[in-house]
């Protein structure tokens, strides 16, 4: 673990950024439910699950409830209180900051680790699985493919300054995973072919990735408006280009191992 430089002099805790994972408690990873074990206090945001709580019933749990975007109060409070917890729990104890997905993915995790700095305050960040990677194993489409698929951007659909999702740069990725994209996907759609992505370009919509009723539907650029109404109000990314393509169908061999896959798919 990293060592702050004033945390010799304060009688501060540590404190642990556990990215919980998109999904069901069991996507978290090993050491993030050792952190939730140790824990005495723990700050939890939306995404969570609640069965989390089970990896540390007797740690005092505090839901700060952030989604989206926090306006500034309310992210300086979030860091003022995990500053007071950490000065409550003692220097052997542990506060966790559990987050949704990855901690360093979309995650104002910036702000917090400056804020812990700045109090010196020791950190750990212990990584998650973030959406993208959890939308992938949902739709069962890899990120990368050989030959057509050779990198990947995780972009915000939203600005923090306009909030508007007419104002993201070109296209700079074979595969572009849009976070937070759910409410503009008409928006995205039309950013997308000013960026140069014909309108044809596969597009995979994944919703409550990771989570029994996971959802994914295929659209195109040009189409991906319609997904709007199928994945209104849940968690959602936005697969487009080489990613999002659908693989090649594989007849079931003799012994019968291969088939259809086992997710709940729609073509629209
Ligand atoms: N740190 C998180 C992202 C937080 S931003 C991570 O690494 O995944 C919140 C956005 O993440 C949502 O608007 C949505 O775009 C995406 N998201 C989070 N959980 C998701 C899920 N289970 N399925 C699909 N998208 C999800």
């Amino acid at each position: 673990m990293a060592a702050a430089p004033a945390s010799t002099a304060t009688p501060s805790g540590r404190v642990a950024f556990v990215g919980a994972g998109p999904g069901q408690a069991d996507l978290i990873t090993l050491r993030g439910a050792q952190r939730l074990a140790q824990a005495a206090v723990i700050l939890s945001d939306a995404l969570a699950d609640p069965a989390l709580r089970e990896l540390a019933p007797h740690a005092r749990w505090l839901h700060v409830g952030k989604r989206g975007f926090a306006d500034s109060t309310g992210q300086e409070a979030i860091n003022a209180l995990l500053i007071k917890c950490a000065r409550e729990v003692g220097r052997t104890g542990l506060v966790v900051r559990l987050k949704g997905g990855d901690p360093s993915v979309f995650g104002r995790l910036e702000e917090e680790l400056q804020a812990m700095a700045a109090a010196g305050i020791a950190c750990e960040v212990v990584p998650g699985v973030t959406a993208a990677l959890a939308a992938a194993a949902s739709a069962q489409r890899p990120l990368t493919r050989r030959g057509a698929g050779r990198s990947v951007s995780f972009a915000t659909a939203m600005t923090a300054t306009t909030g508007d999702a007419e104002a993201l740069p070109g296209r700079n990725a074979d595969t572009e995973v849009f976070y937070m994209a759910g409410k503009q996907l008409a928006a995205l759609s039309r950013k997308l072919v000013r960026a140069g992505w014909p309108g044809e370009t596969e597009v995979c919509v994944v919703s409550r990735a990771g989570w029994p009723d996971e959802l994914t539907s295929d659209h195109t650029v040009a189409t991906l408006s319609r997904a709007s109404m199928l994945h209104a109000g849940r968690p959602t990314v936005v697969v487009v280009g080489a990613g999002a393509r659908p693989l090649t169908k594989v007849e079931p061999s003799a012994s019968g191992k291969a088939g259809a896959p086992l997710v709940a798919s729609l073509n629209t």
